[in-house]
């Protein structure tokens, strides 16, 4: 990984150079006399300043640097878009859980309205029918609001039931 401190030298060895677009142009056979590093109008007289020559040889080491740096930064893309696709993908499923959950727990609650409201329907039905709560046998008068069934034994306060006692 390049530091900080790299970045910016690689950077003033660019901020330094002759401004590009640089072109070589050869002639002969290769050597260095022979060759002449030519940038548009910079290089007037033909010739490149020192500046240019520390940003030529320390290409070499920089240019592959940066090479890793682009590969390292590219593959740190890839991992955190990975992780990025991994959660967006969790919050979805979470999102329609908990919508899916939401609808279950209303569902359940209207349903145990209509149980609870099914109970007392079905309650009263037995007591009116002077029957056990428990057992569904006959049950008999044992004070004026409690009843008591003739099979289980289980006493019923009316009164528990919303029944008044009747006035004298
Ligand atoms: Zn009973």
């Amino acid at each position: 990984m390049l530091t900080e401190e790299q970045i910016t030298e690689i950077r003033e060895r660019v901020s330094a150079a002759t401004p590009g677009p640089w072109e070589v142009d050869m002639w002969g056979d290769f050597d260095k006399e022979t060759i002449e590093v030519i940038c548009g109008c910079a290089f007037k007289d033909g010739k490149i300043t020192e500046d240019d020559v520390y940003f030529i040889v320390r290409a070499r080491t920089d240019i592959p640097l940066l090479l890793d740096e682009i590969t390292r930064l590219t593959d740190e893309v890839e991992r955190l878009q990975t992780l990025y696709d991994v959660a967006a993908v969790e919050r979805a499923l979470n999102g329609k859980e908990v919508t899916m959950l939401t609808k279950r727990n209303n569902q359940l609650l209207a349903d145990s309205v209509k149980a609870r409201s099914e109970v007392s329907r079905l309650t009263k039905l037995l007591l009116n029918a002077g029957r056990c709560l428990r057992c569904s046998a006959t049950t008999i008068v044992r004070e004026q609001m409690i009843r008591e069934c003739l099979e289980c034994g289980t006493k019923i306060d009316l009164r528990k039931h919303g029944y008044e006692e009747p006035k004298l």
